[in-house]
């Protein structure tokens, strides 16, 4: 099939590595001159690691990532809010924390060898005609028709909105500051750490390895601030010292790392959206990764999700002759597993990221706990490794 992939992301260049190496011809269209990673660091999941596996990536990415073995949480004050390890889901199980350059470029010299081509600075203003797709440029220039469109464009992504399907894209009120650091102690390693204060402070430590280019030679470590966006411009206004204390006042065992902060222009501003879609497919389009089901990044799974989106896409265009059916069939792998966590998402984000005090206090009192009580945990435990469908489902990467 001739495929058409709007956006170079995660999705986009898996799905082309994907979609190519099994003969199709496929053209990423990126809307930067340059193609480059965007936002935070990230914790691969046990499911995105198999992903990663099967792009032939895996072992590339895992030269320059972190293991992390455990996720703990806490309160300001020393309550347990959640303590899960992999090793408990699986003996080999273990997360990996990655600076988003790494998947990056592994990811960029995939799509390079795969045969699939990149067109960069093709900004896709509109998809015409569903049936027999058309890339339509901001600046005029028409590519297509396409057998198939693919629609990767992230959560932000204004073409979903066009295609003829019920949906909604509210943004999340909260959102997150978040930065690279050097970890020289080594004193972050293996565990992603989060310290909260109700439902209003949220700071999370992430291992992420070592960083391409970087000065500093060692491990390093990704730092979330959550904070209502519209605060965006005060919080930048009080300036480094302000935050720096504020940070330190709630965690004093962080200084290590806070001590490398001496520039408000350090942090990055993300901000995410809960996507809704009725249905994923319009014709001979389909969305796919963040552009068909962004959610907040509090359970640490949207590029494990858009990782495995690409490599179903691929399996159901291989057992089916027609895009329609191929479509159809790639629907209905991914909707339990992605409904579920679109599901744990919506319920869980409010409980780190919200005005409602009520929710943190709920958390405080039952996550503890609930994390230790045996079948529960070993949900929680799954959920976290990406592999669950339902409360009582595992979900399984198709052939
Ligand atoms: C703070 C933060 C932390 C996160 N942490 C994690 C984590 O630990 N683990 C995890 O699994 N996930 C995490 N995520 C989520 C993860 O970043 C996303 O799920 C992932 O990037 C989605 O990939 P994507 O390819 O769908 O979209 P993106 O990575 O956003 O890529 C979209 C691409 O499309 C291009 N594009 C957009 N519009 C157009 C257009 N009209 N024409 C052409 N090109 C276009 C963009 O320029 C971009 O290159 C986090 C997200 C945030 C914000």
């Amino acid at each position: 099939m001739r495929i058409g992939i709007i956006g170079c992301g995660i999705a986009g260049q898996a799905a082309a590595i994907a979609l190519a190496r099994d003969g199709h011809d496929v053209t990423v269209f990126e809307r930067f001159a340059e193609a480059k990673p965007v936002g935070a660091g990230l914790l691969i999941q046990p499911s995105g690691q198999l992903a990663m596996e099967r792009l032939g990536i895996l072992d590339q990415v895992k030269q320059w990532g972190a293991p992390v073995k455990r996720l703990c949480g806490r309160t300001t004050g020393g309550r347990t809010i959640m303590d899960l390890r992999y090793a408990k889901f699986d003996k080999q199980a273990q997360g990996l924390g990655l600076h988003r350059t790494v998947l990056f470029q592994a990811l960029q010299e995939g799509l390079a060898a795969s045969g699939a081509k990149l067109v960069l600075g093709f900004d896709v203003a509109k998809i015409k005609d569903v049936n027999a797709p058309r890339l339509i440029a901001r600046d005029g220039r028409a590519e297509g028709p396409f057998d198939l469109a693919v629609n990767c464009a992230g959560t932000h992504d204004t073409l979903r909105k066009a295609l003829n399907v019920r949906m909604d894209d509210p943004i999340y009120p909260w959102g997150c500051l978040w930065t690279i650091l050097p970890d020289p102690t080594g004193a972050f390693q293996e565990e992603l750490r989060q310290v909260c204060e109700s439902t209003q402070i949220m700071i999370g430590i992430l291992p992420v390895g070592r960083v391409p280019g970087a000065t500093f030679d060692g491990n390093h470590v990704a730092l979330f601030w959550s904070l209502l966006h519209k605060q965006y411009g005060a919080q930048r206004n009080m300036g480094i010292d302000a935050l720096r204390s504020r940070i330190l006042h709630y965690w004093p065992e962080a200084k290590p790392i806070i001590e490398r902060l001496h520039d408000i222009n350090q942090f990055t501003l993300a901000t995410y959206r809960d996507v809704r879609m009725k249905t994923w497919r319009d014709g001979r389009v389909i969305v796919i990764g963040d552009a068909a089901h962004g959610t907040s990044p509090q359970l640490g799974q949207g590029a494990n999700l858009a990782l495995i989106d690409a490599i179903t896409l691929a399996s159901a265009l291989r057992r089916h002759r027609d895009a329609e059916s191929a479509l159809m069939a790639y629907e209905k792998m991914r909707r339990p597993h992605l409904r579920y966590y679109q599901w744990a998402s919506r319920r869980i984000t409010p409980m780190f990221q919200s005005n409602g005090r009520m929710q943190g206090w709920l958390r405080d009192i039952f996550f503890g706990p609930m994390a230790k009580t045996p079948g529960i945990a070993r949900i929680m435990r799954n959920t976290l490794a990406g592999v669950r469908k339902s409360p009582f489902g595992v979900w399984k990467m198709p052939d």
